[in-house]
């Protein structure tokens, strides 16, 4: 064998073995191709690819009129472009499904055709706790009086999240609202007074009673309400189907239909709705699905 064939065989396997070692998911969906309209860049950004995950996905392109998303069977837009770059926020909810799924992004053009990009997302599977607490009984079984007041609020929670911001409205990061011990518990399996189960749809931060509660991020005030279950809450609608919900507060100071900034005080921590102890419970929806705030703190916006 000559020494030029033994050297591609070598480059052919070492090659081989770096594919193998290279994570799956490891810019599985980035891209950058050229074509007769400039080059078009498309890049994510997550923190992990498992359930309850946040997926920001960036396009930049000179020329385009509007570009969109299909992925688990809903369509994404994406934000109005600016200087020839835009962006969209994909979710996986917390009880999404492992496996292999299609992401396919569709560029309209100016000259009327349109581009269209497949891509594979590996959803991996993740192994949430389990934890027993114990809740006031009212709490378990509502009493008779309460459940048509549940029902309502249901739908009302459930309206907020179907409206439809079509433009980002944060600032840069998104920042934790309060001071104290997180409990990285979103998706906790929760058993109340040994019988009940659900699923923990945020995290909770420990804080004082009264200690300040501020917007993650800037945008709306969509929903302040006493809520049964999550107590004084109040939702923010960042844009382009994201909010942000504090809940089981003492004191609302924010108002509805009004815009926060970043960081501006919103509420006080408290202990109303079904807690076993002041904290504030920190919640994150993407349209219907339900995502762990701390990965959106992973992701990075322009100022
Ligand atoms: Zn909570």
């Amino acid at each position: 064998m000559r020494t030029s064939t033994i050297i591609v065989q070598v480059i052919y396997y070492c090659v081989g073995i770096l594919l193998i070692f290279i994570p799956a998911y490891c810019g599985a969906f980035d891209l950058t191709t050229r074509s007769d309209h400039g080059d078009i860049r498309i890049t994510s950004q997550y923190r992990n690819l498992h359930p309850g995950e946040i997926i920001k996905i960036s396009l930049k392109m000179p020329r385009f009129s509007s570009a969109r998303a299909y992925f688990q069977g809903r369509k994404y837009a994406f934000a109005p472009e600016q200087g020839g770059s835009t962006f969209l926020l994909l979710g996986l909810d917390l009880d999404a499904k492992p496996g292999i799924q299609n992401l396919d992004i569709n560029i309209d053009l100016s000259t009327g055709y349109t581009k269209k990009y497949s891509f594979k997302i590996p959803v991996a599977e993740w192994a949430f706790s389990i934890r027993r607490l114990s809740v006031d009984e009212r709490y378990i079984v509502p009493p008779p009086e309460m459940r048509e007041r549940i029902i309502k609020e249901r739908a009302l929670v459930d309206s907020v999240y179907r409206s439809y911001t079509p433009r980002w409205l944060g600032y840069g990061r998104f920042i934790v609202p309060s001071t104290g011990s997180m409990r990285e518990n979103f998706g906790e399996r929760r058993i109340f007074n040994n019988t009940f189960h659900s699923r923990h749809r945020g995290v909770d931060i420990r804080s004082r009673r009264g200690a300040w509660v501020k917007a993650a991020n800037s945008g709306k005030v969509v929903l302040i309400h006493n809520l049964y279950y999550a107590g004084n809450t109040v939702i923010i609608d960042h844009g382009l189907g994201l909010f942000s919900i504090y809940c089981h507060l003492s004191k609302v100071l924010a108002k509805e239909g009004e815009f926060v900034r970043k960081g501006d005080i919103v509420g006080n921590v408290g202990s109303t709705g079904r807690v076993t102890g002041p904290h504030l419970h920190w919640g994150v929806m993407l349209f219907d699905r339900c995502i762990n705030p701390l990965s959106l703190l992973h992701l990075s916006f322009d100022e």
